[in-house]
């Protein structure tokens, strides 16, 4: 069976979160955006192998820990999508403009793209690529547990920002409506900040995208 528990990281309280399958203990950690130690002694804790970094977007709060990450473990990093590229080389400034420790750069072992598929253990995951408040973006959607990971696309009564470069308010809406909206209103979201909520009830009473 498919498990989680998420961690607030960084100055942020970026959601991170340790996903795992309980037949083998094999775990996947989605956004480290820094708080290493944190991380590592949850892992620990939870008696988890860490074997994989899987990145919803690359906002320094999201990816600031992913490099450094990688290197001290040996991981691959899965995702985010190529179109988020421009952020990873800009990390180095992201940290220096935010107050973050230095970010350590690195290249994705593997893009994602709408439609593929990551495992961890037994537990296979679906991504959703979901453009708009950043260009890669993608989300990780889990059908057996009616959970999503979907970063800074969608908070619980509010969504993500879309002034940044390459940010776009109608193409995050569309996001939500086309991609989220469709794994049902029982499916329990996780943030990249704040607390988890459910799609119907956003869809009740989230004023940026609720149904009309
Ligand atoms: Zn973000």
């Amino acid at each position: 069976m498919f498990q989680y528990l998420t961690l607030p990281v960084t100055a942020f309280d970026q959601n991170c979160s340790l996903v795992w399958c309980d037949q083998t203990q094999q775990a996947a950690v989605i956004d480290p955006g820094g708080d290493l130690d944190v991380i590592l002694a949850e892992v620990k804790r939870l008696g988890l192998t860490l074997g994989q970094i899987w990145l919803t977007h690359a906002h320094i709060d999201h990816a600031g820990g992913a490099g450094e990450l990688a290197q001290r473990l040996g991981l691959p990093i899965i995702g985010p999508g190529e179109g988020d590229q421009f952020w990873i080389d800009g990390l180095p400034k992201q940290s220096q403009m935010f107050g973050f420790p230095p970010a350590q750069l690195f290249t994705p072992t593997r893009w994602l793209h709408d439609g593929d598929t990551v495992t961890v253990g037994n537990c296979t995951l679906q991504v959703r690529h979901c453009p708009g408040h950043t260009p890669g973006h993608v989300v990780f959607y889990s059908p057996e547990a009616k959970r999503a990971f979907v970063g800074d696309v969608l908070f619980a009564g509010s969504i993500g920002r879309t002034d940044f470069p390459q940010g776009d308010h109608a193409t995050l809406i569309a996001s939500i409506k086309n991609r989220l909206w469709p794994m049902g209103d029982d499916t329990v979201f996780i943030p990249g900040h704040g607390p988890e909520s459910t799609f119907g009830r956003e869809r009740r009473t989230n004023p940026y995208v609720a149904d009309q």
